[in-house]
């Protein structure tokens, strides 16, 4: 095809961005870029306002059914279900009138308890003075590590942390470790999980504590952010697994589990999904059909058109972006 023919094929494309948040507020470290801070995310917002082309998640879904897609249209969403998102992100949302869905894991609403994640990152990298040597089992596997000049944690090490991105290199042996108990405990289950935290803890002589801004909402403030004007909830399983690692009765009771869970405290039924960690694989399509949801979203980089699958509709990560970056973003992600 002649270039300029493809060139306008693109611009004549009917494209929806769908937009991928998880956190308002400002961390210290931050290696996943899952925090936005509250005046970037305003300014997002703003622009967002300016251009008019907002929708919800649930008309997206109806036109891609319907194959009526806007020439442009863009929705907001969150994943997780951190407090923040009531708190911080609602009131933003509201004054600029953008609606959003936010997708909940329901462990640990009204629970004072971090992600698993989130957990790694506060034993590994925050613990002032570490022991040298780390010799223990995640899941069934034997893991070990030396962490040599690196026990204490000095302000050079700390200064690191806060421009570390975990995409590119690790700059600290701390963060080497972080990375390599992420990808060992990413697949496992939840009870792996929080075993390989426990022995961590005690490896690190710290107690288990969550630090507020690392919690999920109450289980009032989810209950008044499902009835928000703008807002509706949508499901991200019980513990947030990989999917794609378990077996199909695993992913059915994690996606049926949560989906239940939700509904106890949403006036409305659950029909939409985003896949935790973007993972996931036939099976959760299938356990995700025949409990009754209508659409996923995945963390796949793509504009959504209406040849989209609904079970596989793409999203871009937003980042702590300035409204001037996040304005080249969005050009950028529509003419993809
Ligand atoms: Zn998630």
């Amino acid at each position: 095809m002649k270039k300029w023919l493809w060139k306008l094929k693109k611009r004549l494309t009917h494209q929806a961005v769908v937009l991928m948040y998880h956190r308002i507020g400002t961390t210290d470290t931050d290696p996943w870029e899952l925090a936005v801070s509250p005046q970037n995310f305003e300014q997002q917002l703003q622009l967002l306002a300016r251009m008019g082309i907002t929708t919800s998640a649930n008309s997206l879904v109806r036109q891609m059914e319907q194959k009526k897609l806007p020439r442009r249209s863009v929705v907001v969403t969150f994943d997780d279900g951190y407090a923040d998102n009531f708190t911080t992100a609602l009131p933003l949302l509201q004054k600029w009138q953008i609606p959003a869905t936010i997708f909940v894991t329901t462990q640990n609403i009204g629970r004072q308890k971090e992600f698993w994640w989130d957990e790694l990152e506060r034993i590994v990298v925050q613990t002032p003075v570490l022991p040298q040597q780390l010799s223990m089992p995640v899941g069934e596997r034997p893991f070990s590590f030396n962490l040599k000049e690196e026990t204490s944690l000095t302000a050079a090490l700390q200064q690191k942390h806060r421009a570390w991105v975990a995409t590119s290199d690790a700059p600290t042996l701390r963060t080497q470790l972080y990375l390599r108990l992420w990808e060992q405990l990413s697949p496992l289950t939840d009870p792996e999980q929080q075993q390989a935290l426990t022995d961590l803890r005690s490896w690190a002589g710290i107690a288990e504590e969550a630090r507020p801004a690392y919690c999920c909402m109450s289980t009032d403030q989810l209950k008044a952010l499902a009835t928000a004007e703008g807002i509706t909830i949508g499901g991200h399983t019980i513990t947030h697994p990989a999917l794609g690692h378990h077996p199909l009765e695993q992913q059915q009771q994690e996606i049926l589990g949560g989906k239940k869970l939700l509904e106890e405290v949403t006036p409305y039924p659950i029909t939409l999904f985003a896949y935790p960690s973007g993972n996931y694989n036939d099976h959760s399509i299938q356990a995700l059909k025949q409990s009754g949801f209508k659409a996923a979203f995945t963390t796949e980089h793509a504009p959504v058109s209406k040849k989209t699958e609904p079970f596989l509709i793409s999203r871009y990560q937003v980042n702590n972006w300035s409204a001037e970056q996040f304005e080249k973003y969005l050009t950028y992600w529509f003419r993809q």
